[in-house]
């Protein structure tokens, strides 16, 4: 074995990334057998928590970059060895180093349209709110309640653009008082965070709050469970604390106060499927299911794996800026079971899911089959 990175750095940055519990590991491989790689390859979460204690992590191999941070191991995890914490911590010597073995290369393009314009796709700021023409939305300003935060893939990408259009519908119909930053918003940072680049998460973050503080934001609204988590778990260490609410949770608040009403029928038999970032990270299971219940006419299915056991899309990590082979996709498994289940649609509530999924159903060849959507869009349909 290569050893790449030096002994005394690896065990550094990981007692500076707060995951010195590697040394409470004592190999009983639970995590390997939770670890949703174990489905589709061979990978070892023990093994490399094994090697990080000794210094002998090899960081030019894609091993150190597989975790999707799904969150799963930790929750059976014995000793309390902070798996995330020791991978995103050998991915900031990594990037440190600037070395991205093959299938992670792609993150120098998504860093450099991170750092030049904002967001992971290169695209103009000024193009960030285009989604929103000739919708009933306002722009942000000190006197509006709400901040609705779309994230970039519901800016910038033809098919999820149709989930933020319909976030603004619903909170039209609902009367919200809510507005869009634009141009003026960054990434909010999660997925390069998790790819152990803190310097870039780090200025993402800091004009973001400079921007939320400016205008006067004091709620936010997000789309992305990521966007959700960050702003919510991370961004408080900087000594801010917005009001930040999933639009899942928004949404069921609306429709039991009152404010907003299902008045139609959705006669398909739906799969819900747990975001991790929605779900096991934050305990957001309960809110996205009683609004689906609430619908007329929709029947709802649970998989075998469901809340804290839900199988991972294989986004989450930063995986969704990687290569994975056709065969390595848990999505795949996820529409498949879906379909096995007599799903009608896979329903979830994440941006990062959607794409993972759509994608799965072209290279599966699924057609028709199996409709993919967004919580959000079968709600427009409805209200
Ligand atoms: S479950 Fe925890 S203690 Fe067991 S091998 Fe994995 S990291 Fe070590
Ligand atoms: S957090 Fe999830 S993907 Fe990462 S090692 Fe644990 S089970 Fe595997």
């Amino acid at each position: 074995m290569e050893v790449v990175a030096p002994f005394k750095e690896v065990i550094d940055e990981i007692r500076e990334s707060g995951g010195e519990a590697v040394q409470n590991c004592f190999q009983c491989g639970k995590c390997d057998t939770l670890c949703p790689w174990n489905d589709v390859t061979r990978f070892s979460v023990r093994r490399i928590v094994r090697e990080a204690l000794f210094g002998l992590s090899e960081i030019e191999k894609e091993e150190i970059w597989r975790c999707t941070t799904c969150g799963r191991c930790p929750t059976l995890c014995p000793r309390d060895v902070k798996q995330i914490d020791d991978m995103v911590a050998l991915r900031r010597i990594a990037t440190r180093y600037n070395v991205y073995p093959g299938p992670v290369k792609p993150i120098r393009t998504i860093n450099a349209g991170l750092q030049s314009r904002g967001n992971p796709f290169n695209e103009e700021r000024q193009k960030r709110k285009e989604w929103a023409e000739g919708l009933p939305v306002k722009d942000f300003d000190d006197k509006t309640e709400y901040l609705y935060f779309p994230c970039c893939y519901l800016s910038y990408d033809p098919r999820l653009k149709r989930v933020a259009m319909a976030v603004v519908k619903i909170l039209d119909k609902a009367r919200v008082d809510f507005g869009l930053l634009g141009e003026k918003e960054n990434c909010c940072g999660e997925s390069i965070r998790k790819t152990g680049n803190e310097d870039l998460y780090v200025r993402l973050a800091k004009e973001n709050i400079k921007t939320f503080i400016e205008n006067g934001v004091k709620r936010i609204i997000t789309s992305s469970p990521h966007c959700f988590h960050t702003f919510k778990n991370e961004y408080p260490q900087f000594m801010v604390n917005f009001e930040v609410i999933h639009v899942t949770q928004f949404f069921y608040k609306l429709l039991k106060e009152g404010k907003l009403r299902i008045n139609g029928h959705y006669r398909k038999r739906i799969a819900y499927h747990d975001p991790c970032y929605l779900g096991r990270h934050n305990k957001v299971f309960d809110e996205p299911r009683e609004i689906l219940k609430a619908i007329p006419g929709l029947e709802l299915i649970e998989f075998e794996e469901s809340k804290m056991e839900s199988l991972c899309c294989g986004m989450g990590g930063g995986r969704v800026w990687m290569e994975t082979p056709k065969e390595e996709r848990f999505s795949n498994k996820k529409v498949e079971q879906a379909l096995n289940m007599g799903a009608e649609e896979l329903v979830t509530s994440c941006p990062y899911c959607i794409t993972a999924f759509e994608d799965s159903r072209l290279v599966l060849g699924l057609g028709e089959k199996i409709g993919i959507k967004d919580l959000t869009e079968v709600l427009e349909e409805v209200v």
